[in-house]
């Protein structure tokens, strides 16, 4: 770290572009302090506003016409010059989605690193173009600063080949790239970096297996400090069950679905995407709170057991797939929980590691009920292997590696 960054700090502005959002925040990368955060949202809608999260003061603002991303970028300048935060900004951090085999490390994002993002939006259709919007609205609205893009795949560009390889013929890796990647990079390897830390050794010692559960869910092997499996596939759509995501299902079941119910192939998108998981099976939410609440207070004796059912089936298939990371692993140090569900829920975890009985997870109750809403640490039993709840935080993640990569 430069000495003069003390005096003279500098700070780096992340942004995470969805197609009809933007997520953003400034922080300083060598402290991890948020000195503003906010989102745009509904852009593109004439409902479409701003939410500015500055010096523990919120305002939401209506965006103008043309209401899209520029249109938000421009009201986050003027907020930036009017509170003298322009001249701290040393780069933009950007989260792009899918890195594909390419990118390992963050990169400078220039001419020729837009155009390979834009070719590898055939393997993240809804995520790529997105993060590529951002970066060109930023380009223009902060043409003077350095774009470095974070990818999201990256963490998982260490996996060996048996774990990322699928059993199908190998010409669909070879000639178009059909292979494993994995998501939720930056998170786990965050997490996996305090964990190192909370266990008193260097990262490229330990050996983890992270469970980062919010509206996504991903499960992630980590040996000697690297990710080695990882249960998000070549879609984000592979693995535990999530928010509106199935996680596995017997692909036959796609071909019931087409050959014998009449569904065609984006009724099946939609069924799997966004019809699936804890709201599929629940019928009544997405949500992780809201079924916790209907399981313990409903009155309701249907929904109650909908609720039930939706969530002991969704942390037996973690528990699940926790367990079979015992054979990408010759040791294992500590599990660790993360995401909204990971860090808040003490139902769903423990109920997962009541499940993990065998790899010595034993939870502790009154530790576990402490730890929620960013308190961490080690919710195990005295003598049980560690079980680590820790706060993850991407957009650090990515403002530090900015600010690696510039060496400021
Ligand atoms: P995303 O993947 O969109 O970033 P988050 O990591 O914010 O999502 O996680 C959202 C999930 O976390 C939701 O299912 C929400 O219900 C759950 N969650 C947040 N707080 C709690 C809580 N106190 N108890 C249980 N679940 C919670």
């Amino acid at each position: 770290m430069n000495q003069n960054n003390t005096n003279n700090p500098i700070a780096i502005l992340v942004i995470n572009c969805g197609s009809s959002s933007v997520k953003f925040s400034l922080i300083q990368p060598h402290t991890g302090d948020t000195l503003l955060s906010g989102l745009a949202e509904c852009l593109l809608t004439k409902q479409a506003s701003i939410t500015l999260k500055h010096a523990q003061e919120k305002t939401v603002l209506p965006l103008t016409s043309p209401f899209d991303h520029q249109s938000a970028l421009a009201v986050l300048v003027q907020h930036l010059h009017d509170n003298n935060l322009v001249n701290m900004i040393k780069a933009v951090g950007h989260r792009v989605v899918h890195g594909g085999e390419k990118y390992a490390q963050p990169v400078l994002i220039t001419a020729k690193v837009e155009q390979e993002i834009n070719q590898l939006a055939a393997l993240a259709p809804l995520h790529n173009p997105a993060n590529l919007i951002g970066i060109k609205a930023c380009k223009t609205a902060f043409s003077q600063l350095p774009q470095v893009a974070i990818f999201d795949t990256a963490f998982h560009q260490t996996m060996p080949e048996k774990a990322y390889l699928y059993g199908i013929p190998s010409t669909l890796y070879t000639e178009h790239g059909i292979r494993r990647y994995g998501f939720h990079g930056t998170s786990h390897y965050f997490v996996a970096k305090q964990a190192a830390s909370l266990l008193n050794k260097p990262l490229s010692e330990c050996h983890l297996i992270s469970a980062h559960l919010g509206n996504g869910c991903s499960i992630t092997a980590i040996k000697a400090g690297e990710s080695v499996d990882t249960s998000l596939g070549m879609t984000p759509l592979e693995g535990v069950m999530m928010g509106t995501r199935s996680g596995d299902i017997d692909a036959g079941i796609i071909f019931h679905l087409v050959n014998k119910l009449g569904y065609n192939i984006d009724d099946v998108d939609t069924l799997l995407n966004k019809k699936s998981g804890l709201l599929g099976l629940s019928q009544l939410s997405n949500d992780c709170r809201t079924l916790e609440d209907a399981m313990l207070n409903s009155l309701d004796e249907k929904e109650q057991k909908q609720a039930t059912l939706a969530l002991r089936v969704f942390c037996y298939r973690i528990a699940k797939s926790i367990a079979s990371y015992s054979a990408s692993l010759t040791q294992l140090d500590a599990l660790i929980f993360t995401g909204g569900i990971g860090e808040n829920s003490s139902w769903v975890r423990a109920e997962i590691i009541k499940q993990l009985g065998l790899l010595n997870f034993f939870v502790c109750d009154e530790k576990n009920t402490a730890a929620r809403f960013g308190q961490g640490g080690n919710i195990a039993k005295e003598n049980a292997r560690a079980c680590l709840v820790i706060a993850t935080n991407e957009e650090w993640v990515i403002a530090e590696q900015s600010a690696k990569l510039l060496e400021l």
